[in-house]
C-alpha cells in the first residue's frame, strides 16, 4: 500500500473542502477502499473519514423511505420500516457479502463500490476502468461472470451492487451533496453505461457526498423479493439476480417493477418485461413468456448461459411473489 495522509472529519463542511483536494478519497466501511489500496489499484494521496458525519438514520415521510448513508448494511437489513414495507431491499442486503462485511459496510459506500472484474482488480493487466486506453482483456478473455447488457467495446463488466438493482426497481434517488449544495438524482440515471468512458461510471461530482437515498412512497412494495443466483449460497456475488415488486388486483398485474443484476455494465431495468407482465394474470404461462423480452443481450463466449438465466430468474422472483398475499 503507498503513503497517504488520513483526516477524521466530523463536519460535512469540513469534509467536503478536505473531499474535494485532488488525489482524496473518502472512506465509509472500507471494505472496498482499502482492498483496492492494498492492490494499489486505487492510490490517493489523502484518506478522509467520514464515519463521525451525522449521516445515520432510517426514516419513513410522506415522500417515501429515507436511508442515510452511512448506515450499515446490517442495520438496514434489520430495521423494522425495511422489512416490513420493502422486503426486497432486505433481501438484497441480506444476500450481499458476508454478515462481517455487512456489519462495516455503509449504504453509501455500497452503491459507489468498485468493479469485481479479476483484470480491473489486477494491475499487471490492461484495463479500460483503470487505465484508459489500454485495453479490455475481458472481451476475449475470462468473462464467464462478466455482462451481456449495456457492454461496449471498451468494457463489458458488469455492476456489482446488490442493493443498487433493489433501489432501480423501486425508482430510487440518491442525494449528492458538494459544496455548492444537495441535488436529488434518480440511480437509474446515476449509473452510466461503460461506452468509450468505463473509467466514467456514475454522476459523482469530485468531492461530492453521498448523503441519502430515497424511496418513493410506493404503498405495494409489500410484495416484493430478490433472488439472487449465484455460484455459492453466501460470500458471492450475482451471475444473476432479480428485485421485484407487483401490484396484483382482481387477478391482473396492476403495476410491476423489476430490475436485474449480475447481468448488465449497471443495475439494468427491465421495463419491457413490466410492459408485458401489466394488465395480465400472474400465472406461470403468462410470467415466462413476459420474462423472455429481455432483448439486445450479447452474450460473450463464456456467458451466453446467462440469457436463459435471466428468464429463469425473472419467472422465478414472480412466481415467488404470486404466492404471496
Ligand atoms: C469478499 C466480498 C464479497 C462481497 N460481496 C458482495 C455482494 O455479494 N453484493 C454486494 O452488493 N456487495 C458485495 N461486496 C461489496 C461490499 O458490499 C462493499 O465493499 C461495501 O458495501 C462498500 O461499503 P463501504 O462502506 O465499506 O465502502 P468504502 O470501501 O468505504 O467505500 C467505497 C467507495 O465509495 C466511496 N464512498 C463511500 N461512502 C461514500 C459517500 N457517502 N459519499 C461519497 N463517496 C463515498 C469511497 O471513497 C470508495 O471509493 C463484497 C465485498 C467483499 C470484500
Ligand atoms: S471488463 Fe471493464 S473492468 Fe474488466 S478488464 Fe475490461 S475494461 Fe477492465
Amino acid at each position: 500500500m503507498r503513503p497517504y495522509d488520513f483526516t477524521v472529519t466530523r463536519g460535512v463542511a469540513e469534509a467536503l473542502d478536505r473531499g474535494g483536494a485532488p488525489g482524496a478519497a473518502y472512506l465509509a466501511g472500507g471494505t472496498t477502499l482499502v482492498d483496492l489500496m492494498k492492490l494499489e489499484v486505487l492510490t490517493p494521496s489523502r484518506v478522509v473519514d467520514i464515519n463521525r458525519l451525522p449521516l445515520t438514520g432510517v426514516w419513513t415521510d410522506r415522500h417515501g423511505l429515507h436511508i442515510a448513508a452511512l448506515e450499515r448494511m446490517s442495520d438496514v437489513a434489520a430495521h423494522p420500516l425495511v422489512g416490513a414495507r420493502y422486503p426486497v431491499l432486505a433481501e438484497a442486503l441480506l444476500a450481499s457479502a458476508s454478515p462481517q462485511l455487512r456489519n462495516m459496510a455503509s449504504i453509501g459506500g455500497n452503491l459507489l463500490q468498485r468493479s469485481r472484474c479479476g483484470y480491473f482488480r489486477d494491475t499487471a493487466t490492461p484495463c479500460n476502468k483503470r487505465a484508459p486506453g489500454s485495453g479490455c482483456p475481458a472481451i476475449a478473455g475470462a468473462n464467464r461472470s462478466h455482462a451481456i447488457l449495456g457492454t461496449s467495446d471498451s468494457c463489458v463488466s458488469t455492476h456489482p451492487s446488490d442493493l443498487a438493482v433493489a433501489l432501480v426497481a423501486l425508482d430510487a434517488s440518491v442525494r449528492l451533496t458538494g459544496r455548492g449544495g444537495s441535488r436529488d438524482v434518480r440511480l437509474d440515471g446515476f449509473y452510466r453505461l461503460p461506452g468509450t468512458t468505463p473509467h466514467l461510471e456514475n454522476d459523482l461530482r469530485p468531492g461530492e457526498l453521498v448523503t441519502e437515498v430515497t424511496v418513493p412512497r410506493l404503498g405495494w412494495a409489500d410484495r416484493s423479493a430478490y433472488v439472487k443466483v449465484r455460484d455459492r449460497t453466501s460470500y458471492e456475488f450475482a451471475l444473476v439476480s432479480v428485485a421485484a415488486a407487483v401490484l396484483v388486483r382482481d387477478g391482473v398485474v396492476r403495476d410491476v417493477r423489476l430490475a436485474a443484476g449480475g447481468v448488465g455494465t449497471r443495475p439494468w431495468r427491465l421495463t419491457a418485461v413490466e410492459d408485458a407482465l401489466r394488465g395480465r394474470p400472474l400465472r406461470l404461462e403468462v410470467v415466462e413468456k413476459a420474462a423472455a423480452a429481455t432483448e439486445g443481450a450479447r452474450p460473450l463466449a463464456h456467458n451466453a448461459f446467462k440469457v436463459p438465466l435471466l428468464k429463469r430468474t425473472i419467472t422465478r422472483a414472480l412466481m415467488k411473489l404470486a404466492d404471496r398475499p
